[in-house]
């Protein structure tokens, strides 16, 4: 049984489809990359797999389970769970009500949201740290890692990633990376969209390149030589 599976997968906004035919998979254990230039659709598929948008057609499978047709509350309460573009944490509410937030439709089971904060603080010591401060005090990178923390929260087998480099200095990039390896260490699935091909190189055991909206490159990490480096190079300008 695979993490994720896509297959023929189009969606769009409006009447206008801005992927299309995409297939992907990504196996239990596996770190998947989807790279592609601004504009080519990452963001879209997530937001298909989420069932965040009403126009997707295709198949897709989380964990064995159709998710097509699901809608966006129940996808968000199986095993999936997303670190969105721009982070989106409540800067005025504290570090720690931040994470409990990622965790709140198991918040009965009061023990596992314990262990849940528990593996978070020792992933990230900086955010036990920064607990009871407000989010906005905190730098870009830690931000993320709250991020990150709350996605945790939710207890997910499949962890999918919206660009979490963005605007990080080049230290906090490098924390990041380690902290996804760890995660894929530790049997979580991730899919991880990113322009960087260097920390998807690093993090990723295969990489998916997307261009105006299909995918136009695949293949596995360490296969990327000199030219297939180039080669993605160009497609992402
Ligand atoms: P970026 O790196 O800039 O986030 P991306 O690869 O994630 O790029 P998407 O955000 O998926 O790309 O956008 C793909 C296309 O869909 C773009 O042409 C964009 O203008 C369009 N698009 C994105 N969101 C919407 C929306 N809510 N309504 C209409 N069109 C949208």
């Amino acid at each position: 049984m695979q993490a994720l599976d896509i297959a023929g997968l189009s969606a769009g906004y409006g009447r206008y489809d801005v992927i299309h035919d995409i297939s992907l998979r990504v196996e239990r254990g596996e770190a998947v990359a989807l790279l592609g230039p601004n504009g080519a659709g990452k963001t879209t598929v997530l937001r298909a797999i989420m069932g965040m948008i009403k126009q997707r057609r295709g198949q897709i499978s989380v964990l064995g389970t159709d998710v097509s047709r699901m809608p966006v509350h129940l996808i968000a309460r199986g095993h999936v769970a997303l670190v969105p573009e721009g982070r989106r944490l409540f800067l005025d509410q504290s570090v720690e009500d931040n994470l409990r937030l990622g965790g709140l439709h198991l918040r009965r089971d009061h023990e596992r949201t314990e262990r849940l904060l528990e593996s978070v603080f020792e992933l990230f010591p900086v955010v036990e740290r920064y607990r009871s401060r407000p989010a906005t005090a905190l730098s870009g990178g830690e931000q993320q890692m709250v991020a990150i923390g709350r996605m945790m929260m939710s207890d997910p087998d499949l962890m999918l990633l919206d660009e979490p480099s963005l605007g990080l200095a080049p230290l906090a990039i490098e924390d990041m990376a380690q902290a996804l390896i760890t995660l894929r260490e530790r049997g979580r699935s991730i899919l991880l969209v990113e322009q960087r091909v260097d920390l998807a190189l690093q993090v990723c055991d295969r990489i998916y390149v997307l261009s105006g909206g299909r995918i136009v490159e695949e293949g596995n990490s360490e296969n990327v030589n000199a030219d297939g480096r180039a080669l993605i190079d160009a497609y992402l300008g």
